[in-house]
């Protein structure tokens, strides 16, 4: 491994190699630990070509070969970090031992500031509350798992498994040292038992009370059950707050749309876009008017999207470079159209959702550039970044050749 990392070392004197954004300042391109690796770079072809071929060559001299089932690549992306890494550490301790609930609240505050950031972002103060962010994506939400919830749902595995005498040292342990010949649906925590033991049996009163009683909860677990294993992402779902299913679920969520995009759809739909009007109420700012069009309209979410003569020229051009025969700039039209109209997972459907989704965000990031003022992008640039984003998606999708007929022919 130190000649991996006398390689990887030796990019500090590429001056084409460019670091991951984070990792500039202290010009960190990987970290080792063990036989973990994790490699850094900013994702231009050029730096990821040579992160690769640093590896390549390693392999060649060593014979020692990456498992590619064990490998990952993550773009970027806040809530991958969080769903990926973050709940992942938080996942692998809870499925032996009950976490304090101060810890998981700790792990929830991080995970929350974490996603709406702490620099010089719009996205500093929490748009969304952190409930919703845990909501299933059909009900809106980001999907995310909350520490809580999921810290529960741990600890009701591990009662069903005493239940059921599952074969195992820690079940037989527990039969033969806590419960001898009590019920682990009635026991009660003895002032002398374990801090662990006392969490184990909050968590089930917790959960009897949620369901209604002991029989209750038995049957929704054995509901959980599949292929002969207690399910812990549906007790999860079963525990996690409920809501109804969000009519946007499939706009926002395009099978073909980057995550970046989609954020800021998400948060678009649910008007939660820090817009001039918003931040007026919040005593930000004192004054209104839309950046974009530069006239006397203010600047709203229906404004922005696609009122605005601006962003009316910007969507129109799409709309038409992709020959919708259906238009419209009007949010609550447009947002009717596709959530009623547009509701299958056909190529061209989902190219719309794309086209909406990174019109939506290219906007939104020229409208912030505006405001913090880093520059001007004229209209027909910004139509042909917009069309750059549908088409790298597209090309490099696997799809029919009559689809790749068509977006060619745009
Ligand atoms: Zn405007």
């Amino acid at each position: 491994m130190e000649y991996l990392s006398r390689k990887l070392e030796l990019l500090k004197e590429d001056k084409l190699f460019r670091y991951h954004p984070m990792c500039g300042k202290l010009k960190i391109s990987h970290l080792i630990f063990a036989d973990d690796l994790l490699l850094f770079a900013k994702g231009d072809l050029y730096s990821v070509q040579k992160l690769y071929h640093c590896v390549k060559d390693f392999s060649a001299t060593t014979g020692l070969e990456a498992n590619l089932s064990k490998c990952s690549i993550y773009f970027g992306g806040r809530l991958q970090v969080i769903k990926s890494e973050i709940l992942g550490v938080q996942n692998y301790w809870t499925t032996n031992f009950v976490l304090p609930v101060k810890v998981t609240q700790k792990i929830d505050e991080l995970c929350r500031k974490f996603l709406w950031g702490k620099s010089d972002t719009t996205f500093r103060i929490p748009l969304v509350s952190w409930d919703k962010v845990c909501y299933r994506k059909k009900q809106g939400g980001l999907g995310v798992f909350s520490a809580s919830i999921w810290n529960l749902s741990s600890a009701l595995r591990s009662l069903w498994y005493i239940h059921v005498n599952k074969e195992s040292l820690w079940v037989k342990w527990i039969h033969g040292n806590y419960l001898k010949h009590w019920d682990i649906w009635y026991v009660k925590a003895k002032k002398e038992n374990s801090w662990m033991w006392k969490q184990l049996i909050k968590c089930r009163d917790r959960a009897v009370a949620a369901t209604g009683g002991i029989d209750n909860l038995k049957k929704t677990l054995s509901a959980c059950y599949k292929d002969s294993k207690l399910q812990l992402s549906t007790v999860y779902s079963v525990f996690s707050p409920g809501s109804h299913i969000v009519p946007w679920y499939n706009t926002v969520w395009g099978k073909l749309n980057y995550p970046k995009h989609t954020f800021v759809l998400w948060l678009a739909v649910q008007n939660r876009l820090l817009t001039h009007d918003r931040l007026m109420r919040r005593g930000t700012i004192n004054s209104n008017i839309c950046l974009l069009c530069a006239g006397t309209a203010s600047e709203t979410r229906n404004h922005l999207f696609f009122d605005c003569p601006f962003s009316r020229e910007v969507w129109l051009a799409i709309m038409d470079w992709l020959r919708m025969t259906w238009q419209s700039c009007e949010w609550e039209l447009l947002m009717n159209w596709f959530y009623t109209r547009q509701r299958g997972n056909g190529f061209k459907t989902n190219v719309r959702r794309l086209a909406l989704a990174a019109t939506v965000y290219r906007l939104w990031i020229e409208r912030n550039n505006r405001f913090f003022q880093k520059g001007v992008t004229g209209a027909a640039h910004l139509v042909k970044n917009i069309k750059f984003d549908i088409l790298t998606i597209c090309l490099n999708s696997s799809i029919l050749d009559e689809y790749r007929d068509w977006i060619i022919s745009l």
